[in-house]
């Protein structure tokens, strides 16, 4: 493809001319590939390089340094667990935290809870949030629910400065802990998180793969046994287009079902609980 010869960033064309490759340190010796149709949007912000590709079979694509963050194919699969695990796992949630999520797919999925009054959104990279309204509209269209209250700046520093006690429940949606995100994945995060939430609050948080990082994912759940008083658990999805899953840690877990969603169902809710023998070992020995 021309445009996307012309445009070669290191990301396009180093393993498959004209296709995209997502190579990282996260997973190093494998590069997943998407064949490119056109290259729709390429900037640099204070945070990342950001770009959107036409892909030839999953839609559009959102690429953070090189990373990529959603396709249209299958973002529901990601944004209807990371928040309907959390919101299902507690009755009438009412005021709702988000950190990143730049993108607006979880808002989106927020916003369908009739018991949300309030949502707050801390995204540190006002182009993710500008890219997305412009590419993605069916994505973005969260941000347009009268409940969201979007903040850009570090999602670490806002929960600092959070009031005690004041979220039924905190989704984080974040990229990988490289870059702007590292901070997310550290246990002074998780202890800002905990005081922000409720007595019976939940957080949920993107948590890495099952398949590439237990030693982040032991961490995280350490961490958040020693912080969290409540239960602590790991979930999964499966997204084609993610080499990692989220983990999920809870005060109190109960569920109940929800509309008529693409991905999510109460079965669902279930079985995402249900862990490979290996991953079980380590997250009940932590
Ligand atoms: N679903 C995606 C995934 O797992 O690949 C994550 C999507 S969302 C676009 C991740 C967002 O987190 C990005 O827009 C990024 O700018 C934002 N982010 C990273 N670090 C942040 C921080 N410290 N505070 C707030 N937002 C942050």
């Amino acid at each position: 493809d021309d445009n996307a010869a012309a445009a070669k960033p290191a990301c396009f064309s180093s393993v498959i001319p004209g296709w995209f490759s997502e190579m990282s340190p996260m997973w190093p010796g494998e590069a997943h590939s998407l064949k490119v149709e056109k290259v729709l949007f390429q900037g640099k912000s204070d945070y990342q390089d950001v770009i959107v590709f036409q892909s030839a079979t999953y839609g559009k694509v959102l690429v953070l340094d090189g990373v990529i963050q959603l396709t249209e194919r299958d973002e529901c699969a990601y944004q209807e667990m990371i928040t309907h695990l959390p919101l299902c796992s507690i009755p009438n949630p009412k005021k709702v935290l988000v950190i990143g999520g730049g993108d607006g797919g979880v808002l989106r999925e927020v916003a369908r809870h009739p018991s949300v009054e309030h949502i707050d959104m801390c995204e540190i990279d006002k182009m993710v949030v500008d890219v997305s309204k412009q590419f993605f509209p069916n994505v973005a269209i969260g941000f347009e629910d009268p409940r969201v209250n979007l903040v850009i700046g570090d999602g670490v520093a806002f929960l600092k400065n959070a009031a005690q006690g004041s979220y039924d429940a905190v989704i984080v949606d974040s990229s990988d802990p490289i870059g702007p995100a590292k901070e997310l994945f550290e246990k002074p995060f998780f202890q800002s998180v905990a005081r922000a939430l409720r007595p019976g609050g939940v957080v949920c948080t993107q948590a890495e793969s099952l398949w590439l990082h237990m030693d982040i994912i032991e961490d995280i759940v350490s961490n958040c046994r020693d912080i969290f008083k409540g239960s602590v658990n790991y979930a999964w999805t499966s997204v084609p287009t993610y080499p990692r899953h989220w983990g999920y840690w809870i005060y109190a877990l109960s569920s109940k079902s929800n509309g008529p969603l693409k991905f999510y169902n109460s079965e669902i809710h279930s079985a995402a609980f249900c862990l490979p023998s290996f991953a079980t070992k380590v997250i009940e020995s932590k």
